[in-house]
Formats: C-alpha cells, sequence, structure tokens
C-alpha cells in the first residue's frame, strides 16, 4: 500500500519535473532566441566577415574607419572655432577702422571765420562783410580778431633778428592790411587805365584780363577779409620782390605759424592758389591749420580740399 502510494506520488513529481524542465526549455529558447540577435550584432559583424573569406581584415577597416572618422571630426570640431576665432578678430579691426576717420571731422568747423576762403574762384560773400570788426596795426587795418598774434608774432621777429641788421632796421611793418570793395575797385581800374595807357587801342576785355593777372578782381582779394598783411622786414624795403632775400622775412615764413598765420602764395603752389609767389603775404588761419598747412608744404586750398574730401 505504502509502496504504490509512494510509487504514485513519486509518478506526479516526475511529471511535474519533466513539465517544469519543458517549461524551463521552451523560457530558455525564446528568451535565448531574443538574446542572441541582441548580442549577436556584435558577433553576426566576424560572422558575415569569416562567410566573406576575409575574417581580419573586414573588422581592422571598420575600426580604422570608425577612428579616422570620428578623429577628423573632432579635428573639423577644433578648426570650427578656429575659424570662428578670426571671425571675431575681423570685425574688431573695423570698429577701429570706423574711429580712424571720425576724429578730424570735429576738429575743424569749415565754416569758421578764420578758414573763410576767398580766391579767383570763390568771391567774399555781402554777409562776410557786414561782420567784420577792424582795428589797426602801425597804421593799416586788420580784424580785430586777430590783431594780438599779429603784434606778437611782429614783436618776436624783430626780438629775435636784432642782431642781425644787414641794413634793415626797426620792427617788420604791415604795408597792406584790409582793404574795402572800393578800395579795390580804385586799385583795379587804376591798373585797367595804366595798361589802356601802356597799349593804346587795347581792347577793355583784353585790359581787364590783364589787370585780373595783377590784381584780384573786387571780391576776390583775400584783404578784403581783414586776415590778410602784407609784412615788409623793416621801413626801407617797401619793394615787396626784395622781401624774399630778408632774414627778417624767412623768420616770418618759417615762424608765422606758430601765430596762426600761413605763408599764403607759395612758389610752387601759383596753379592752386591762382596768385603768384608773394614771400610778403601771410593770412591768419588759427595755429593748428596754420601748423599742418606750413609744416606739410601744402596750401590752403589744398587743405581745404582734403577736409572736404573727408
Ligand atoms: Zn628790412
Ligand atoms: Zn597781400
Amino acid at each position: 500500500m505504502s509502496k504504490r502510494k509512494n510509487s504514485a506520488a513519486a509518478q506526479v513529481t516526475r511529471f511535474f519535473i519533466v513539465l517544469l524542465s519543458v517549461c524551463l526549455i521552451g523560457i530558455i529558447a525564446i528568451f535565448g532566441f531574443k538574446l542572441l540577435p541582441v548580442g549577436g550584432d556584435d558577433t553576426s559583424a566576424p560572422d558575415t566577415s569569416s562567410v566573406l573569406g576575409e575574417p581580419t581584415k573586414a573588422p581592422d577597416t571598420t575600426v580604422p574607419d570608425i577612428t579616422v572618422v570620428t578623429s577628423p571630426d573632432t579635428t573639423v570640431d577644433t578648426t570650427a572655432p578656429d575659424t570662428t576665432v578670426p571671425d571675431t578678430t575681423v570685425p574688431d579691426t573695423t570698429v577701429p577702422d570706423t574711429t580712424v576717420p571720425t576724429p578730424p571731422e570735429p576738429t575743424y568747423d569749415l565754416s569758421a571765420w578764420y578758414l573763410t576762403l576767398v580766391n579767383p574762384w570763390n568771391k567774399l560773400s555781402v554777409e562776410y562783410i557786414d561782420t567784420i570788426e577792424l582795428t589797426k596795426v602801425n597804421g593799416k587795418q586788420v580784424d580785430v580778431r586777430m590783431v594780438e598774434p599779429l603784434k606778437q608774432m611782429l614783436n618776436d621777429c624783430y626780438e629775435a633778428n636784432k642782431t642781425t641788421k644787414n641794413g634793415c632796421e626797426g620792427k617788420p611793418l604791415v604795408c597792406s592790411g584790409f582793404r574795402s570793395q572800393a578800395t579795390q575797385e580804385n586799385l583795379f581800374t587804376k591798373k585797367i587805365n595804366n595798361i589802356k595807357k601802356a597799349k593804346p587801342g587795347i581792347s577793355d576785355d583784353e585790359a581787364y584780363a590783364l589787370a585780373a593777372k595783377e590784381v584780384a578782381i573786387p571780391g576776390t582779394s583775400e584783404h578784403q577779409l581783414g586776415l590778410a598783411v602784407d609784412i615788409v622786414c623793416c621801413v626801407e624795403h617797401y619793394n615787396l620782390d626784395a622781401q624774399k632775400t630778408k632774414v627778417r622775412q624767412q623768420w616770418l615764413i618759417d615762424n608765422c605759424h606758430k601765430y596762426g598765420f600761413i605763408l599764403r602764395y607759395p612758389a610752387d603752389k601759383t596753379d592752386v592758389t591762382g596768385i603768384i609767389y608773394e614771400p610778403w603775404h601771410y593770412r591768419y588761419v588759427g595755429v593748428e591749420v596754420a601748423t599742418e598747412i606750413m609744416s606739410r608744404g601744402i596750401c590752403f586750398e589744398e587743405w581745404l580740399a582734403e577736409q572736404k574730401a573727408q
């Protein structure tokens, strides 16, 4: 009885063991196949390579391919910020470029009274004439706004050349200052009359053209501004052509800029100024502009053209 009971129980347990083992095999088989392809991607690569017959070359080429691809990718990434660095330096250089031309602009106000241009092509305006206020230096009229630097210049010229006489005595003198429109018209008319006397039968137009070469047409003389003066080295030398040889005149040419004056009609700029070489005619333009013009050897017209071009 007990043996049969035992054998029956043993048969039941054997059945369950078999069933369980079958189930386990089934579970292992299902999960095993599911797990295999996951890990099999790594193994499938050498498997296919082994099928191709190049088991070592295939993985060797894929591995360096990955490292080669990734290494240039990282070098491209490092070169990319390298190109962005010069990109930031380029706008840095453009910023000072834009700041460089800006400072000269506010430095000079070209409409300032002391920068007024009068020459054969630029007549003095009636509006400007109305603003002129005059005073006298050794009997000649000049603009009140430049009389102090003018007096200082004449004084310093005398002091600096006291010992070098060479027939020159006393202080340098202003022999021509401000001229009114009427004065300039009288000068011009006198010139025309002299030409007509010297050349009888000359036409009015020809006489006018000849006169204009020696005397400024009324309205175009810088002397009408009150900012121009003719200076002779001393009282004995009213022959203006002799001035270029005089020590005091040379001192004025070298030092006039310190007082705000320029030698207005240089020898090498007659085409630009429209006026012959005049080593006695000085024009007030202020110390800054005078220093720039005299140090660079340019004339007022050239300086103005540069400023207007900016
Ligand atoms: Zn002299
Ligand atoms: Zn003059």
